[in-house]
């Protein structure tokens, strides 16, 4: 059904897609952690941890009416509840894709992909990073892209994004602190990134 043309999602949707992120950051807590105490301070795991359960918290509690709020509402709870980079970062992508989406009680997916390229360009405007720089920009840019053809192709284009991370050198946040050391290593940021959009494809069913 979901891959029908036509077919427009609502806030229940969006409150499902925050829903599988909480639970796949949950289940892949100790890794991001690992993979951020190789190139980083070991705590990305817990960040993200804490941050989307303030969110699923919130939205249980509050539930927003239209998707534009429900990713706003999200991203606003990030900043709040997420110390370290990631969490502004995450912030600022929920919210500025959310306002992108504006009021509107349902959206399609063109409509999410191209609000998602703006939460995408917010998150490089605020973190300065650009593609290759070995940050979660790596699997959220493409992801961003491939969410126009489909969810499916989102979920693949930001996993294989992260893998693609690997070989690369750090330019940005705390694992640029690194170096060449920073090389053969995949990135906590796009490892999670990949988790979020995977979230996605699967609220999409
Ligand atoms: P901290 O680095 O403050 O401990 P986290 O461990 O929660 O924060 O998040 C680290 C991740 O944040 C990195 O793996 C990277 O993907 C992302 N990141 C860090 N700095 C930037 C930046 N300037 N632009 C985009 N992403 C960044
Ligand atoms: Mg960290």
């Amino acid at each position: 059904m979901s891959a029908q043309t036509g077919t427009t999602y609502g806030a229940g949707f969006f409150h499902d897609w925050m829903t599988a992120a909480a639970a796949a950051v949950d289940r892949e807590a100790d890794r991001l952690t690992e993979l951020d105490s190789a190139i980083g301070d070991a705590d990305h795991g817990a960040n993200l941890k804490r941050g989307f359960a303030a969110v699923t918290a919130l939205l249980e509690k509050e539930p927003p009416a239209t998707p534009g709020a429900v990713l706003v509402t999200s991203g606003r709870q990030l900043i709040s509840t997420v110390g370290g980079a990631s969490g502004p970062l995450y912030g600022t992508l929920l919210r500025r894709t959310g306002k992108a989406l504006g009021d509107a009680e349902r959206v399609s997916r063109a409509e999410l992909a191209e609000a998602l390229t703006a939460g995408v360009a917010a998150v490089a405007q605020l973190g300065g990073a650009q593609a290759g720089d070995k940050t979660m920009l790596d699997a959220l840019l493409p992801a961003a892209e491939a969410l126009g053809s489909s969810f499916a192709a989102a979920r693949e284009a930001a996993e294989a994004g992260a893998l693609a991370t690997v070989p690369l050198r750090a330019r940005k946040g705390r694992a640029s602190y690194l170096g060449e050391r920073s090389v053969g290593h995949q990135d906590p940021g796009a490892t999670s990134s990949a988790l979020l959009i995977a979230a996605l494809a699967e609220a999409a069913g």
